[in-house]
Formats: structure tokens, sequence, C-alpha cells
């Protein structure tokens, strides 16, 4: 599928340094130590203190962007920050929280429902229905037993984590920021929009040049993609001409953008569709026709989870069914 959103020509500083996109708000590229190559977070500026949105993979390269950066935008981590808001729970989201609250003292916000979640995922990690629903769906034992307990290790969050509720505002800098519940990349992640900025903070839901990962996990809500659609579609016409996103470059086109991500996914359900229906294939048979290349054990589990959402999908439209079996399998309706 061809680009047709261009990036914003903003923020093109490189990993690990910060630049300054709208008036008062900030970028730092904080380097992650898998391909994705680094996660944007973001500072707002206001007179009481700084918002940070996300807070980065915790590993000293991170600590040490997030030193300099800060330092470069004019805020002081451990005087200026007046809270702390985490997209979701993914490790180079929700990672450092427990250090920038120990730095700053500033309080850390999570949608409600995420709390709960990530503080069971994160505090008693148990790779076993993890293994479960990899080998229920096709991969070797063994392999799933590797790429699960790769993924599910521990984490320390911060001790206290307050509650944020969909369609609450927050104060932002000077103005304030709705936040907005954004499901299909993970359950309960938000997105903030400043009205007054006409920004979209917008995590993981959309970025350019990647499309999230939309995953069935063992800990997913039901239908994790028709979640997304939905979700996409709602978030049509916002009023925001500038999108800051958790990776990749920042970019204008809000409407432009949804609708790629919209015909991408739409254009690999008939693909995946067209792969069962000469015989019924497993979720990680069709996962290792799509997503070709030397894969590392863990991109294969992210193919596999993507594959599955959306084979349910077509189940879900009445276009595929899944045949119990070990392992299940799907066939194209
Ligand atoms: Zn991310």
């Amino acid at each position: 599928m061809a680009e047709v959103v261009a990036p914003a020509g903003l923020a093109l500083q490189g990993v690990g340094e910060a630049a300054e996109v709208v008036e008062g708000v900030w970028q730092i590229k904080l380097p992650v130590p898998f391909p994705l190559g680094f996660v944007s977070v973001y500072l707002v500026d206001g007179a009481d203190g700084w918002t940070l949105i996300d807070a980065g993979y915790d590993y000293p390269p991170a600590r040490e962007a997030w030193e300099s950066g800060a330092l470069a935008a004019g805020c002081d981590l451990s005087r200026d920050v007046a809270g702390i808001v985490v997209t979701h729970f993914h490790p180079d989201h929700v990672g450092a929280a427990r250090w920038l609250q120990e730095v700053s003292a500033a309080p850390v916000f999570m949608m409600e429902a995420e709390i709960p979640f990530a503080r069971r995922l994160w505090g008693s990690p148990d790779a076993g229905p993890f293994v479960g629903l990899l080998v229920r769906h096709g991969m070797p034992p063994e392999m799933a037993q590797t790429a699960a307990e790769a993924m599910r290790s521990g984490l320390p969050l911060p001790e206290e984590i307050l509650p944020l509720q969909p369609g609450e505002k927050v104060p932002m800098g000077d103005g304030s920021a709705r936040i907005i519940h954004a499901p299909g990349h993970a359950d309960h992640q938000l997105v903030l929009h400043d009205e007054g900025r006409r920004v979209l903070y917008a995590a993981d839901h959309l970025m350019l040049g990647i499309t999230p990962n939309i995953g069935t996990w063992p800990e997913t809500e039901p239908h994790p993609l028709a979640r997304y659609l939905e979700s996409l579609g709602s978030m049509r016409g916002l009023d925001a001409d500038l999108v800051l996103p958790g990776h990749g470059p920042v970019f204008r086109d809000l409407d432009g953008r949804i609708g790629e991500l919209v015909e991408h996914h739409a254009e690999r359900l008939e693909t995946m569709r067209a792969e069962i229906t000469a015989a019924p294939e497993s979720a990680y048979a069709v996962s290792r026709k799509l997503f070709r290349g030397a894969l590392t054990l863990q991109q294969q589990a992210f193919a596999l989870a993507e594959t599955l959402a959306h084979l349910d999908h077509l189940v879900l439209e009445g276009r595929a069914r899944s045949l119990e079996g070990a392992p299940v399998t799907y066939e194209a309706s």
C-alpha cells in the first residue's frame, strides 16, 4: 500500500534527543532495546509545572536521554514535573514510570482499568497462559515456552498510580486535554486530545509508517480488531491538526491516516481469508506465510497474536469459522 499521508517535517531530531514540536510541547525520542528504535515521550509546559506523557523503557540509555532531553526543554525533572500520564501498560511506555516518579515525586496516572491489570501482569508474571495460547494455535511448544518466558518477566511499577476515566479532562500545560479510550493495541490504552492546541497525543493507536500490533493475547478482551476499527472510526473528524504518536514520525493528516489503517486491515483480512480458503490452517501456519523473513521468537509470537486477531475478526464477520482441534484451525466460509 502506498503511503499517502506525509510526515509533518517536525521532530526530526535523532534518537536520544529532544525537540520542540509546538510551542511549549517537547518530544524526546527515547532509545529502546529492540528494533523499533525509539519511543517518543512528550513534555508539556505549564505554569504549574510540566506534564509528561509516557515514561519509556527503563534502562540506562533512556534515563540519560530523559535527563538531557528535559534539560534541553528547560524542565528540571526533580522539581518541575506536575504529573506523568502513561498511555498503556507496555514496557516501552510504563517501564520508566517508577524511576520518573522517584526522581520527580510527581503523581503517575493511567486509565483506571489499566492499573489492576498492569499490576497483575507485571507483579506476578506467569508465562503459562501465554504458552497455552501459542501452542493451542499451532506454535511448537518449545518455541512457545521460550517466547512467552521472555515476554512475561516482572516489571516494577510506581507505588501509587492514580486513575483516569474516558472523557475526563486533565490539566495539560496551561490548557487541558481530554482522555479518549483507544482500545485495540492494548485494551485500556488512552490517547489525549488537546483541543486548545489542536494536538492529538496518539500513543500506539495511530502511527505513520508503522501499523500498531493489534493482537489476541491470553489476557485480551474479546475481538480486539473490531474494537480497534470502531475506535479509529470514532476519531474521524477529530479537531486535531497535529498527531504526536508513540513511535515513528509526527504527522498532520489524521483522517488520511485513519483511512490508510482501515484499508490496511481490510487488505490483511482478505489475504488471510485467501490463505484459509483451500484448506483449514492454524493461526501459526498463517502467520508464518504472512510475516516472512527471519523473525525472532518474540516477533513470531507478535505475528501469531496479530494473525489470531484477524482470524477472529473474520469469524466475527461470518467470513471464516474456527475448528476445534490440536491445534485450532480456521477455514474460510
Ligand atoms: Zn509502544
